[in-house]
This record gives C-alpha cells, sequence and structure tokens, in this order.
C-alpha cells in the first residue's frame, strides 16, 4: 500500500484489508454466539456501511435478516435545527432484535437523533455496530456495543467511506496525510 490521491487530498494506508477482514470476525463470531436463538435483523446505513454490512453479513452464521436505510436530513421547523428520518425501512421493528451497521461514529450526532426513532418502535433490543469510531470527536450520548477499531479524530477514507463520493471502492483504510 502506499499514498494515494483522491481529488486535492493526499491520503495514507492506515488499516490493511486483512486487518479489517480480522476485526469484523471477532465481531461476528461476538454476534453468532450472542443472537443464535434471536433472529436478529440488521439495518445497515448506507451509504458509507454497505462494504461491512457486506463482509459482516457473510461472516454470520445463525438465522438472520438484514435491511438497508438511508438518513435524510432536512431543516426542521423547530428551534431543534435538522429532523432526521430514515428512507427504506419497510420492515417492522416490533418485539426484533436490532443491530444497527454503521461505518464510524464521529460526533454521535447522526445517532443521536435517529436512534430515538428506532426505540419509537419498540424492538425487543438494539445494538449498534460500528466498524470504527472517533472518540475524541464524540459530541454526544452513542456508544458502540461491537467497534471494530477506535481511530484518532482525522479523516479516513476506503472501505465505503468516501471523500466527495470517492474512494468507497478502496479494500483498505487511508487516512488524510497529516
Ligand atoms: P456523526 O453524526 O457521528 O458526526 O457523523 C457520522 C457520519 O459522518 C458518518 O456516518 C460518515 O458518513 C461521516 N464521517 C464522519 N467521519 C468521517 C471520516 O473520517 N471519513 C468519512 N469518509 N466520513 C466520515
Ligand atoms: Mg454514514
Amino acid at each position: 500500500m502506499k499514498a494515494i490521491q483522491v481529488l486535492d487530498k493526499a491520503f495514507v494506508p492506515f488499516i490493511t484489508a486483512s486487518e479489517i477482514d480480522r476485526k469484523i470476525q471477532e465481531i461476528a463470531d461476538r454476534i453468532n454466539k450472542a443472537y443464535s436463538d434471536k433472529n436478529p435483523l440488521f439495518i445497515a446505513v448506507l451509504n458509507g456501511s454497505f462494504m461491512f454490512a457486506s463482509d459482516l453479513f457473510k461472516k454470520i452464521t445463525i438465522p438472520a435478516q438484514i435491511s438497508f436505510i438511508k438518513l435524510a436530513s432536512y431543516k426542521g421547523t423547530t428551534s431543534t435545527g435538522n429532523v432526521i428520518t430514515a428512507i427504506g425501512l419497510d420492515e417492522s421493528l416490533k418485539d426484533r432484535h436490532i443491530i444497527l451497521l454503521e461505518d464510524i461514529i464521529d460526533t454521535g450526532k447522526t445517532l443521536s437523533e435517529f436512534l430515538p426513532q428506532l426505540w419509537n418502535q419498540a424492538p425487543a433490543s438494539l445494538k449498534i455496530a460500528a466498524l470504527l469510531t472517533k472518540p475524541e470527536a464524540l459530541r454526544h450520548e452513542v456508544h458502540a456495543d461491537y467497534t471494530g477499531f477506535e481511530i484518532e479524530n482525522r479523516f479516513v477514507l476506503g472501505y465505503g467511506l468516501d471523500y466527495d463520493g470517492y474512494g468507497r471502492n478502496l479494500p483498505e483504510l487511508y487516512q488524510l496525510k497529516p
């Protein structure tokens, strides 16, 4: 792996494909154990989590379902600012064991606003699996139950994560060059 250029920015190698694969296997092992009799419903948050969701779900060996959503943010009419809604969530969550799949938790803002809407549907349980978290950037009460890598507060690219739409196809993770 060597440094790459995407649009106007330089990125350096950060986490290899085999390290990612190993970590995802660990998460899958834990979920396979904890959910063996729970028929979990995975919900992957697009776009960024598509690769993580695909690789993780291939390693799930228990009965399970998966669905994909997009979060749309629009200006609310109240003073609270943006309202976040899910597009494409057709399944009923009632009494289901939900595992939300996210590419990265940065400030936690997106999930802190969206999670209450999922709880409103009365799932039996709701856990979060995030490939990446940035503990130093966290500003909201969001906690990942399954975390791939805790990383420093610097922009990352690849493995589903983009810079201005590019770089999602990279099989490994890159970090903005300091
Ligand atoms: P949050 O609401 O937690 O601050 O941000 C969540 C979203 O911001 C992520 O789902 C992701 O789309 C985007 N994001 C946050 N940090 C990064 C990063 O380092 N790289 C990329 N490509 N996207 C990021
Ligand atoms: Mg995202």
